[in-house]
């Protein structure tokens, strides 16, 4: 690459869109968005935008997939055909298939699976619109919807994407940083309260120095993805609550 040609992915402490090495896109969570699931939630992390519907635990069917002392966690991550610049086939491929298995693991590592036996979470996942960190904030999503169902959990489950790109540590990369010519892209998915990591994935090579400062990043950032995803559902439970409250009134006249 010429010298001209090169790009400044961080300059004078900023990145390509503006934001420090250190800061998340803006993120908006809503929990209880469809009526039929029974639970919910819709993300948009910048141009990210997720919908998630949770169902169950219900019975795992066909039985023999049954498990007698624990839930099964059923994760679908999809990608509408319209989220990416070009058309996505709608059939599942390697990197949806993968996407699930992971995730849904992570998930197991948070939900108390052993209170319902013989059943089924089945998590959908619909990625309506992207630039980059779309597991994370899926898995992100994901949690929320569990609370929302009801589901009992250790913890939610936080992600956040970190990496580096032109040789700067950053945090929550998005599509330009993650093409960077030396790019590392690392999703990483912990239990807030006890810090325990239920997904890592990597994409490059870090030094030793770059993964204890990306580790670093990652926690900060996961708290953040917390703060937002406790402030989704202590809304939707605030509104339950009024609405409960008046039919009760309204009941009472
Ligand atoms: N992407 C795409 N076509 C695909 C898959 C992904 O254009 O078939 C884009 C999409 O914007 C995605 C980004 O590439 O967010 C990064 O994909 P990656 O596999 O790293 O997963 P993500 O970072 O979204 O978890």
């Amino acid at each position: 690459m010429k010298k001209k040609d090169k790009v400044d992915y961080v300059k004078n402490g900023k990145r390509l869109d503006g934001r420090k090495v250190d800061e998340l896109r803006p993120i908006k969570i809503e929990a209880g968005v469809l009526q039929r699931a029974d639970g919910s939630a819709y993300l948009e992390w910048g141009q990210n935008k997720v919908l998630v519907a949770v169902y169950g635990p219900r019975e795992a069917l066909p039985k023999h997939i049954q498990n007698p002392y624990r839930a099964l966690v059923n994760y679908n991550y999809r990608m509408a055909t319209f989220s990416v610049p070009d058309r996505k086939s709608p059939k599942p491929g390697r990197r949806e298939i993968e996407i699930s298995k992971v995730s849904g693991e992570a998930l197991e590592r948070a939900i108390f699976l052993e209170r319902f036996p013989n059943t089924t979470i089945d998590v959908f996942v619909e990625i309506l619109d992207s630039n980059a960190g779309t597991r994370v904030a899926a898995l992100s999503a994901a949690s929320v919807a569990l609370a929302d169902a009801g589901i009992p959990m250790r913890d939610l489950v936080s992600a956040v994407g970190v990496g580096k790109a032109g040789g700067e540590v950053i945090l929550d990369l998005n599509k330009a940083e993650e093409d960077a010519p030396d790019a590392v892209d690392m999703p990483i998915a912990m239990l807030p309260r006890t810090k325990e990591i239920v997904l890592l994935q990597m994409d490059g090579l870090f030094t030793k120095k770059e993964w204890q400062k990306s580790m670093k990043l990652a926690e900060k950032g996961c708290e953040q993805v917390y703060e937002a995803q406790r402030e989704a559902l202590r809304k939707k439970f605030l509104e339950a609550e009024k609405e409960d409250k008046k039919s009760k009134k309204a009941g009472d006249q």
